[in-house]
């Protein structure tokens, strides 16, 4: 019975050759034929999960060489930009200094916002130079101290450009163009009045020419007063802001109306000899804030 089980289970290949001199016969079991198979499988699978893991293995590495390739050239730029940001930096306090300006950095900085500070980011890009890789932590703190910098950068742009706004503004408000051109008949102080009052205090200059000269504004500014007014005569007054503001009096018209903005240089009345006069000329004052000044203090010789 049991060779009979036996006989069954096993199996015999033959081989024969082509020229059939001889044949071959290999007797062996169904189990040791299943064993061989599965062995060979087995090979199979570890020989390709090694294969494959090689392959993984060059794929990640070639990766990874990539990626440091890339951390350097971060590590090189941010290393570039916080070394641009220095120099605007030093750029915009020498520019506050040279224009006198108060430097509201000290201000921003007292104020502790928080993040990095710029102490941080100087150690941490001297470190960087000497190494070959950043962590994401140290990425991210860099980046958002540059966005800071960047963000403090633009405010004293603003303010530089404010600044200089307001100076060209100011200096387009100082009265230092000569109304008129002609003989100075009377300066600004006190004076023997030419009318036998006695001492009085003369507010203004007189700058005498001929009737129908052209006056022009010695500065930006906007007509307040344009007629008639007392011993003025015809008068034009003009508001140049920062305080300032010119008188004309004496004229033989005004050009102007009040309201109206006038630039340096625009003709606004012509010189006559009405009101308290004795002969044409153009009595002509600047007030600080309502104070009569000396002219000749303000105008360009
Ligand atoms: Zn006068």
């Amino acid at each position: 019975m049991a060779s009979s089980t036996e006989k069954k289970h096993s199996i015999t290949l033959m081989l024969i050759p082509h020229n059939a001199a001889k044949t071959y016969c290999l007797q062996t079991s169904t189990p040791f034929l299943v064993i061989i198979g599965l062995l060979w499988l087995a090979t199979v699978g570890v020989a390709s999960y090694v294969l494959t893991q090689r392959v993984n293995y060059e794929m990640v590495k070639r990766a990874n060489i990539q990626l440091t390739e890339k951390n350097a050239y971060f590590i090189q730029e941010l290393v570039k930009s916080h070394d641009a940001f220095q120099r605007v930096a030093k750029m915009e306090d020498e520019l506050q200094a040279m224009l006198q300006m108060k430097s509201r950095k000290a201000v921003l900085e007292y104020t502790g916002e928080g993040g990095p500070t710029m102490a941080d980011q100087v150690s941490l890009m001297k470190t960087l130079k000497n190494r070959p890789a950043i962590t994401a932590n140290e990425f991210d703190s860099s980046l958002g101290y540059l966005r800071k910098s960047a963000s403090e950068n633009l405010e004293t742009y603003n303010e530089l450009k404010k600044y200089v706004a307001t100076q060209r503004s100011l200096l387009a408000s100082r009265p230092t163009a000569w109304p008129v051109r002609g003989w100075i008949t009377s300066r600004f102080g006190m004076r023997q009045s030419p009318f036998w009052d006695g001492l009085t205090f003369h507010q203004g200059l007189d700058i005498a020419n001929e009737e129908g000269t052209s006056v022009k504004a010695p500065a930006d500014g906007v007509v307040i007063y344009s007629g008639w007014q007392g011993s003025y005569g015809k008068l034009v007054v003009l508001d140049h802001g920062y305080g300032y503001s010119t008188r004309y009096g004496h004229l033989q018209r005004c050009l102007v109306n009040v309201g109206q903005r006038v630039k340096r240089g625009q003709v606004v009345a012509f010189l006559g000899d009405t009101g308290r006069s004795t002969a044409p000329h153009l009595h002509y004052e600047i007030r600080v804030h309502g104070v009569p000044v000396d002219p000749l203090k303000y105008l360009k010789q």
